[in-house]
């Protein structure tokens, strides 16, 4: 039996050979492969600046210190996604205030943040679900009308565009991650990105505690500001660099892999799929989840056991809506009930490899492997 595996790094001899030539020399941090990731990374994305940092944690962390939240502030945050978004808020001593889901894609519901804004309110801060785009001009309508920065976590967002500008592009910070699953890998890894050349100056030095290096090699070094260790060594931007290379060929997989999983999905009675994203919503096609509705529902685990049985890896985008895990409700008093869409995605999805690591075959086989497992029984 052939193994679909959720996700797989894809590293070849370009890759090995790039991590060897850093090997092989004397720089292994704050070297030449950080600038011209950065650099290749901003051609990628048409961003103004780009700071490459540990990973998309240590990003979302920066771009809020960067923004100057602190304890008393709220955040808007949206309830489906991962911890990390939250994280970054509750790590600079202020409040995430959550957002439920929107039905069509799961992204936070544009319509529910003005709600939730306070005279305490110091940002918004939205996750593009699984490379869908957020409806970025009417967050930003919003954010603007209030006068507050916007952080875009764009971590399963490496190639979405919405009305055909880059994700990370329409807020204030935009900050992606290179962990293996993702779309590329560095192993960990992540960038910051912004139309605003300064603002990258600047969390560049909060990315490296604060020193402020004067041009003339002789002179010695200043420091500024409270800053972190956040860098990313020349080992992990080597790799970034060969795996960008790759990366429109990656999403041109990624897309086929989706478009034929989602036909033979659909055809399947007691699923429901996300409706495909049209123009001006152009995807990164994370994965595909898919719903069981009703009469499945209860089965969500059986089903993916015999998905497993069948080789087909799979996984959930995510478990709880934010709130609802241990810390949050311990510490804010969330309860069931609250976010009821993003509580039906949490309760309801099953999530589809769709990697470039997979082909049009295997899609087959997971479609065949679904239809066995809602059967309960051979196909
Ligand atoms: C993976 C992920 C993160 C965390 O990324 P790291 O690079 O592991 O810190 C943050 N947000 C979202 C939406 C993610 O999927």
């Amino acid at each position: 039996m052939k193994k679909i595996p959720f996700g797989m790094p894809l590293l070849g001899e370009a890759e090995k050979r790039a991590v060897a030539e850093v090997l092989g020399g004397a720089v292994l941090v704050h070297g030449p492969r950080m600038h011209a990731f950065e650099k290749a990374f901003e051609a990628f994305t048409g961003a103004a600046g780009a700071a490459a940092v540990a990973n998309c944690t240590a990003a979302l962390h920066l771009s809020h210190v960067h923004l100057g939240i602190g304890p008393g502030d709220e955040v808007i945050v949206p309830a489906q996604t991962h911890v990390a978004t939250a994280h970054a808020v509750e790590l600079c001593g202020a409040k995430p205030v959550f957002v439920d889901a929107e039905p069509r894609t799961g992204n936070i519901d544009v319509d529910r943040i003005e709600e939730r804004i306070t005279p305490r309110t110091r940002a918004i801060s939205v996750v593009h679900f699984l490379g869908v785009p957020v409806a970025m001009d009417r967050v930003v309508e919003i954010a603007e009308r209030h006068g507050l920065p916007v952080v875009e976590d764009c971590a399963l967002a490496l190639g979405t565009r919405y009305r055909g500008r880059h994700a990370g592009l329409w807020g204030d910070a935009g900050c992606f991650s290179f962990y293996p699953v993702k779309h590329m890998t560095t192993s960990e890894g992540g960038m910051i990105v912004s139309r605003d050349p300064a603002r990258i100056g600047r969390l560049r030095l909060l990315r490296a505690f604060g020193v402020e290096r004067k041009e003339d090699p002789t002179s010695l070094y200043d420091v500024t500001a409270a800053g972190y260790n956040y860098r990313l060594s020349e080992i992990q931007c080597a790799l970034g660099i060969e795996q960008l290379k790759r990366m429109p060929e990656f999403l041109r997989l990624r897309r086929e892999n989706y478009l034929r999983l989602h036909a033979g999905l659909s055809e399947i009675d007691g699923i429901d799929l996300f409706p495909l994203p049209e123009p001006p919503f152009e995807s990164s096609w994370y994965c595909l989840s898919m719903f069981l509705g009703d009469r499945l529902a209860a089965r969500r685990g059986e089903i993916v056991a015999r998905l497993q049985t069948l080789g087909i890896g799979t996984s959930i985008y995510y478990p709880r809506p934010v709130p609802l895990f241990t810390y949050y409700r311990e510490r804010y008093g969330y309860r069931e009930g609250a976010f009821p869409v993003a509580e039906r995605i949490s309760a309801r999805s099953i999530a589809l490899p769709v990697g470039p690591h997979l082909g049009p075959d295997e899609m087959d086989v997971v479609v065949a492997g679904v239809k066995e497992a809602v059967a309960g029984r051979r196909a």
